[in-house]
């Protein structure tokens, strides 16, 4: 077998990212788009993290016949009985909307004391074999959901996520902070120790 892997992702972050393991492993990581399906839209009909990477990392391995490997993310709030969860980039209806999802969450929590505000990132990161192996790497970080918006930097829930051990929300601290006690940090590290088994 050569010793291409695809990434299941169109965003070049994460491919970057992915990168810097897979190629201390001798893998070649495709992007999808190189790997002749730029348009390619799996749809994630799973109920967990690990139900839509492993859907994604599947679909696109048996479409390839190559390994291909995938990550599903999000934030899970506990006085929301774990939403947005898989639903975090749409939890205000658009999309990949930031603004609006924050916006949303923070309406939601109104009123909610600081200790019920407890929440955690999860990011599932599943690589999948054509003949059916399977590995899954899966990083959470806790923390609480800030009153307001905090700090200028990160994406997503950046500015609303204070992780556990700190006062300031992960825009605050930063990507250094971020890169070492983050959900995907942690996934991708647990995935780098399992490539090396
Ligand atoms: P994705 O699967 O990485 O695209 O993430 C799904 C949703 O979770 C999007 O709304 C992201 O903005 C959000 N998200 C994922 N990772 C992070 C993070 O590290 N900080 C803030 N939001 C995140």
């Amino acid at each position: 077998m050569d010793n291409i892997m695809i990434a299941a992702t169109q965003n070049k972050g994460k491919l970057k990212e992915l990168r810097q393991i897979t190629e201390k492993f001798g893998l070649e990581l495709i992007s999808m788009a190189d790997a002749g399906y730029a348009d390619l839209d799996v749809e994630e009909t799973g109920t967990t993290f690990r139900e839509n990477s492993l859907i994604k990392a599947k679909t696109v391995a048996e479409l390839t016949g190559k390994p291909c490997i995938a990550d599903d993310t999000g934030l899970c709030v506990d006085y929301l009985n774990g939403e947005p969860g898989i639903n975090s980039a749409r939890y205000s209806g658009v999309h990949g909307d930031d603004l609006a999802n924050r916006t949303k969450l923070l309406k939601a929590l109104e009123g909610v004391p600081a200790e019920k505000r407890g929440a955690h990132f999860t990011c599932c990161i599943t690589v999948y074999y054509p003949d059916g192996k399977t590995l899954v790497a899966e990083g959470i970080c806790p923390g609480r959901i800030s009153e307001e918006e905090m700090g200028d930097g990160g994406f997503g829930y950046d500015k609303l996520f204070i992780p556990e051990g700190h006062e300031e929300s992960f825009a605050s601290l930063g990507v250094e902070v971020k890169n070492v006690i983050g959900h995907r940090a942690r996934a991708l590290a647990i995935l780098e120790e399992m490539l090396g088994q």
